[in-house]
């Protein structure tokens, strides 16, 4: 029998400094908001937000707000209001929780940090290259706005992302800086997309170091630590802040590695996380796998935002390849290649699949992979159900308990 034993989780120091950053993003935007002496870009997650910055744009992205309202544990109260007018609660939580957000007017950013509301966008842009609901999302926020909306459309489960998606991708990219020329009141300068895609890229490389030191035993990083310290790899790339960041990350997690020092205490199951975290459960998932010695350790969440194909000198066809080539763009055939190499990678023991309700563009167990896998992997796996944000979806009981077996079948098979 496994024993659940007081979980000893790792405080890691540098995240007074990630703080600091992030609060430091937050103001820009809110001040650039209220003296609009500032052009502000809201953008999806793994949208060209290069190219926006290279037009002095400040970046905005409505899924990490989404994600602060599911780890603040409001979201699930938010979420019907968008029902109320026509958002159903089976689509994307951040997007009915954001919108609940918006129409009540209650964000985390004030308490966090005393910021009244969202600051206001100049211009949309979304990439569907995760899903349709970001298109979606960005729609009814310019028609709410009465800014522009404008777009990628990315061809969607490639196993190959071949010449022809490339090349479509690129030359989307490249076009809406026409729009954005209008928008932003400056000119394309490519000198200065070269410049942030060159931070872009340090950032990515950096953030990418910081997730593969997991492959060390024991981890000096856990999936949930990766939750949070992933916010600058989000918000800030492209930005010095960023990079600066993840240098003194890396440095801690370098001493740990070199002292043996675990993410947990006496780690001795590995564990991947496949599919969203459950925003609102984070500390109790933390508390629930570190009590069971088993170290949540990688993931492919953390992962999508490392752009290695990033390259400066190539900046469209580059953006292109790496915003195409994510592991959620993918076909199962990519995606299950990309599991079975991160499995030896960092020596996993088990992995756990999340089917979040309102995410299927990022729940990966419903259509036989988990089987697939084990079957030729024999690395065993469970699949839990919830949600990033509503709670609602989530049985607390029942995936504890359902945890607790998979470890004890993990000692057990050993
Ligand atoms: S990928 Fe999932 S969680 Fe992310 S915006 Fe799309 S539906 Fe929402």
């Amino acid at each position: 029998m496994t024993q659940e034993i007081k979980p000893i989780r790792k405080k890691i120091e540098a995240t007074g400094l990630m703080n600091k950053y992030m609060a430091e993003y937050f103001h820009e935007l809110d001040d650039a908001s209220k003296s609009r002496d500032r052009k502000i870009a809201w953008c999806t997650s793994v949208g060209p937000a290069e190219l926006l910055h290279s037009f002095g744009f400040l970046v905005y992205y409505p899924e990490n707000h989404g994600a602060m309202l599911g780890a603040t544990r409001i979201a699930t109260d938010l979420i019907p209001y968008a029902n109320a007018i026509g958002y159903s609660p089976d689509i994307c939580s951040y997007l009915t929780s954001d919108i609940g957000s918006y129409l009540t007017n209650n964000t985390p950013l004030t308490k966090a940090y005393g910021i009244k509301s969202v600051p206001k966008p100049d211009v949309l842009v979304f990439n569907t290259n995760q899903c349709r609901d970001v298109q979606d999302w960005m729609a009814w926020y310019a028609y709410e706005f009465k800014v522009p909306l404008i777009g990628v459309n990315t061809p969607r489960t490639p196993t190959e992302v071949n010449d022809v998606i490339i090349e479509s991708v690129a030359k989307q990219i490249e076009g809406m800086a026409v729009e954005l020329e209008e928008i932003s009141g400056n000119k394309f300068d490519p000198n200065k997309l070269k410049a942030v895609m060159a931070l872009s890229k340090e950032c990515t490389e950096l953030w990418k170091e910081v997730l593969s030191l997991a492959a060390t035993k024991p981890s000096p990083i856990s999936f949930f630590d990766g939750t949070i310290h992933m916010g600058p790899a989000v918000v800030l790339r492209g930005t010095q802040h960023a990079v600066d960041y993840y240098e003194v990350l890396l440095t801690e997690l370098k001493e740990r590695v070199a002292n043996k020092v675990g993410a947990i205490e006496d780690e001795k199951y590995r564990i991947y996380w496949e599919g969203m975290p459950i925003w609102g459960r984070l500390r109790q998932h933390s508390d629930l796998f570190a009590g069971l010695n088993a170290c949540v350790l990688a993931s492919t969440y953390c992962n999508s935002w490392i752009f290695s194909d990033f390259d400066e000198s190539d900046p469209f066809t580059s953006m292109a390849k790496a915003y195409t080539e994510l592991f959620i763009v993918r076909s199962d055939a990519a995606k299950e290649e990309y599991i079975k190499k991160m499995i030896k990678a960092f020596s996993i023991d088990g992995i756990i699949y999340h089917d979040a309700k309102t995410c299927p563009n990022n729940s990966n167990c419903r259509y036989g992979m988990p089987r697939r896998i084990e079957t030729e992997t024999g690395v065993p796996s469970i699949t839990i159900n919830g949600d990033l944000n509503d709670l609602r979806m989530i049985s607390d009981e029942q995936n504890k308990t359902n945890i607790e077996a998979f470890i004890e079948q993990i000692e057990e098979n050993r």
